[in-house]
């Protein structure tokens, strides 16, 4: 396609802990012409996902892993600029897994358009109406089974998933309690997202402070992070509570095995169960969840909040990192400049 440049980030090695920037390889290319029936993306913008650490592991996850010397995979929204495809015009916008790179040749597998609404960020597109928004929905709604009444706990509270989930989690009528790192990003729950309490796990006890705001215990705990936090949750359930398994941040880079959780036998004791899903298990009923949320957010009962990184597919490494620094509030993306 013209004189145009590819920059593509393979994966070079397999990390161990946090990943190194000898993990990744920078690559450039010419952009290809689209085959027939395949079509070319611009990328613009690229999601940032905790799951991306799982899938360069050895042994992958619930997904394959990404193969060493391939494109990293990686969620994102771009533009058709060639399309040899019937289904696919030069225009349309498309999200879905078009790897970190600036342009994709593709059949449309893993691929699905979308039409951005006026006054819409593209970038919302990544985020409260796109996966982050489908997962929050999904896990409090089908995993949970939220009722009113509820006392929910959320951790990962002010980042993506996580902000979603606590203002569901109110409009369901319950009590939301929210576990986040800093006076920010509580401050931000509690305010403009109107939780009902947040815990600063870095600077508070997560124990002593559950205490004191769920007395009568924690009726669905989504747990974003895992790990200690994790425990201090499972010593706080009400009966038959549910905890959503969503993710467990807090242990992705560890080296020699995840730390699992000391205290699960209080799940007999207060006969609870612990769920974990995937959000693509539910991809025939997205319609349904995308329309709610949009609703909600057009009368202003949700708010959407993307931390936006203007870079190149280069600064995906660096970018990545935040995720685990806890360096984002919202859904982070990298918002790809043209050159
Ligand atoms: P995110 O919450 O926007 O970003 C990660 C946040 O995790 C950071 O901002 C940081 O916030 C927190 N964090 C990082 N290290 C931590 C640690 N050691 N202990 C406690 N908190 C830590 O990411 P997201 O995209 O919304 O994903 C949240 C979780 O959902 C992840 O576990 C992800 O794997 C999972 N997920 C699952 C599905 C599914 O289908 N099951 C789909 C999407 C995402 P603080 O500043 O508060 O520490």
């Amino acid at each position: 396609m013209g004189n145009e440049i590819n920059h593509q980030v393979r994966l070079a090695a397999r990390p161990a802990g946090t990943p190194a920037p000898e993990v990744w390889q920078h690559v450039t290319g010419p952009v290809p012409e689209p085959g027939p029936g395949r079509f070319i993306v611009r990328v613009s913008h690229l999601s940032l996902d905790p799951a991306m650490r799982g899938w360069i592991n050895e042994g992958g996850s619930y997904a394959p892993p990404v193969e060493l010397g391939s494109v990293m995979r990686a969620l994102g929204l771009g533009r058709v600029v060639a399309s040899e495809h019937p289904d696919y015009a030069v225009g349309d916008t498309v999200t879905g897994f078009v790897g970190v790179q600036d342009y994709v040749e593709t059949d449309g597998t893993g691929l699905r358009k979308v039409t951005p609404a006026e006054g819409v960020p593209t970038e919302r597109y990544l985020a409260l109406l796109g996966m982050t928004g489908l997962t929050a929905y999904f896990g409090l709604f089908d995993v949970g089974a939220v009722a009113e009444g509820d006392t929910v706990v959320v951790s990962g509270a002010a980042g993506a998933v996580g902000s979603v989930v606590g203002q569901l989690a109110r409009i369901a009528g319950a009590r939301v309690i929210g576990i986040a790192g800093g006076p920010e990003k509580t401050g931000w729950v509690t305010g403009e997202l109107g939780f009902d309490a947040a815990i600063d796990y870095r600077s508070e006890d997560v124990s002593a402070r559950l205490a004191e705001l769920a007395p009568d215990g924690v009726n669905v705990y989504f747990d974003n992070v895992g790990g200690e936090i994790l425990e201090a949750v499972l010593d706080r359930l009400a009966m038959h509570a549910r905890i959503v398994l969503c993710g467990a941040i807090s242990q992705y880079n560890a080296e020699g095995g995840m730390a699992g959780p000391r205290n699960y036998m209080n799940l007999l004791v207060y006969r609870s169960r612990m769920e974990g899903f995937l959000v693509g298990d539910y991809a025939a009923r997205w319609g349904e969840a995308v329309e709610k949320l949009a609703g909600w957010l057009a009368e202003g009962r949700l708010h959407s909040r993307e931390d936006v990184v203007d870079g190149t597919v280069d600064d995906f490494p660096e970018t990545f990192l935040r995720l685990f620094r806890g360096e984002n509030t919202g859904k982070l993306v990298l918002r790809l400049r043209s050159e």
